[in-house]
């Protein structure tokens, strides 16, 4: 059976023993916060117990890296609706150590695309059409310049309401230990205990 067909089996017995029961909540996040992070596999259970959140407290939005990379894209839109129309009056960024955005160059994941059979005039016209793909397929040097960026871009954001404090912080995607990098409320920043830049 194919993942898809498994998923959708595994689905009707899900609802059928009504199991869905233990996680009805609202879509007003309890915890009236957002928290964007990143897309890594280990971070799914990891990050919401790490954190103490269950199904209901909290908007979590995730990409990979964490990164809001545009003012105006859909990840700075997210976080802008959940505060305005949804209730969340704090923004948590939470980066992780190893991540696979940092170090990541645009030029080795365009050598990814082509032997995944991306033609080669499709990368061309895509770059003629006037997109950065450097800069579009970068990540960061470290987590915690991820994390601040990020930060930095939310925080300064012009439609970001005053008092909406925004934190950075660091997960260590095996443990689940945070480090608190930026305390939104003070406006403190921690230097990190282990560096600022990752092997
Ligand atoms: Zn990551």
């Amino acid at each position: 059976m194919s993942r898809l067909y498994e998923i959708l089996e595994h689905n009707r017995r899900f609802v059928a023993s009504r199991a869905y029961e233990a996680y009805r909540t609202t879509k007003i996040p309890e915890k009236k916060m957002v928290v964007l992070t990143c897309m890594d596999t280990r971070l799914i259970e990891l990050l919401p117990k790490a954190m103490n959140l269950k199904n209901g407290d909290a908007k979590i939005v995730r990409n990979a890296g964490a990164l809001v990379s545009h003012p105006y894209g859909s990840v700075m839109r997210s976080i802008l609706v959940a505060v305005y129309e949804l209730g969340a009056r704090e923004v948590y960024v939470v980066g992780h150590r190893d991540c696979g955005m940092t170090g990541l160059r645009a030029e080795a994941a365009l050598e990814r695309a082509r032997a995944l059979g991306v033609a080669e005039e499709k990368i061309e016209t895509v770059a003629r059409a006037g997109v950065q793909l450097d800069a579009w397929l970068t990540g960061f040097r470290s987590v915690e310049e991820g994390v601040t960026a990020s930060v930095r871009m939310v925080r300064e954001h012009p439609l970001l309401p005053p008092g909406v404090p925004v934190h950075g912080l660091i997960i260590d995607p095996e443990t689940g230990k945070l480090d608190l990098l930026i305390d939104g409320t003070t406006g403190k920043t921690t230097a990190p205990a282990t560096g600022s830049v990752e092997s």
